[in-house]
């Protein structure tokens, strides 16, 4: 059985953040699955079959490329940014018991640049310290849970990157979040919203908790949030290495 399976970050858009190993895979590749986006990300080739699908197939796409891989095929799944953050990584795992031949399978997660990290660096260094990531769809968990993690987080003063942070079934979520941090934290607090990181849409936009509004952000937004010691210096915006 000469098939493998890669579950690979394409990076958060710029073909520059894109890892030389994923670069290989794909391009050793025989199918490319993935949600629709980011498979129009890869450049069509002979030999090459793409199997875009819609987002919240999760599950069958992981099935499919696991039975292809058993056919033999040379198959990558990609996600954005990087395959284990709110990705497909899991997806497979979820899957993977599901067939005894499966699980011999060769098998790599490839990593990539996840959003927070591409949006950190383009503000100057707002995760500089601890730090936690939090995912604020509530497709797949109940609102109750993030606002309790969100809460806790906010107590502990650990710097935030939120993803998905505004979900077309539920737009009131993003405003239930400033409304918990509003309650946390102090007004100065401040916040990035990165839109669109390393694409030609990018746009970054520095604000106090006071100033942030949930329009603020869509679905291509990562927004992080700062401890209570993070300050703007010039341009950037940075979280000492020091805590109290
Ligand atoms: N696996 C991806 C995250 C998938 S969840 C990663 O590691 O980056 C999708 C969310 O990621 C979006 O709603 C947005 O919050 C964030 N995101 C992905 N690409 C982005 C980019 N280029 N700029 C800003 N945020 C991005």
């Amino acid at each position: 059985m000469s098939g493998w399976l890669a579950i690979a970050g394409l990076g958060p858009g710029d073909d520059a953040l894109l890892t030389g190993e994923a670069r290989e895979a794909l391009a050793l590749a025989t199918d490319i699955l993935g949600y629709n986006p980011y498979v129009a990300r890869i450049q069509p080739r002979p030999g090459l079959t793409l199997h875009p699908s819609d987002n919240r197939e999760e599950l069958a796409r992981a099935r499919h490329a696991l039975r292809l891989a058993a056919a033999g095929g040379r198959v990558v799944i990609v996600s954005s940014g990087d395959p284990g953050v709110f990705a497909m990584a899991s997806a497979v795992f979820e899957v993977l018991g599901e067939h005894e031949d499966w699980l011999c399978l060769d098998i790599r997660v490839l990593p990539g640049i996840t959003a927070m990290l591409a949006a950190a660096a383009r503000a100057g260094a707002p995760l500089g310290h601890d730090f936690c990531a939090i995912n604020l769809s509530d497709n797949l968990k109940p609102w109750a849970l993030i606002e309790r993690r969100l809460r806790l987080a906010a107590q502990a003063d650990f710097a935030m990157a939120f993803y998905n942070p505004r979900s077309a079934s539920r737009p009131e979520g993003l405003g239930r979040t400033l409304a918990v941090l509003r309650e946390e934290c102090e007004k100065e607090r401040l916040l990035v919203f990165a839109r669109a990181v390393s694409t030609p849409q990018e746009r970054l936009t520095t604000v106090t908790l006071a100033e942030a509004t949930p329009e603020m952000a869509d679905m291509r937004t990562v927004i992080l949030v700062g401890n209570k010691a993070t300050t703007r210096v010039g341009r950037f915006v940075y979280t000492p290495r020091r805590a109290e």
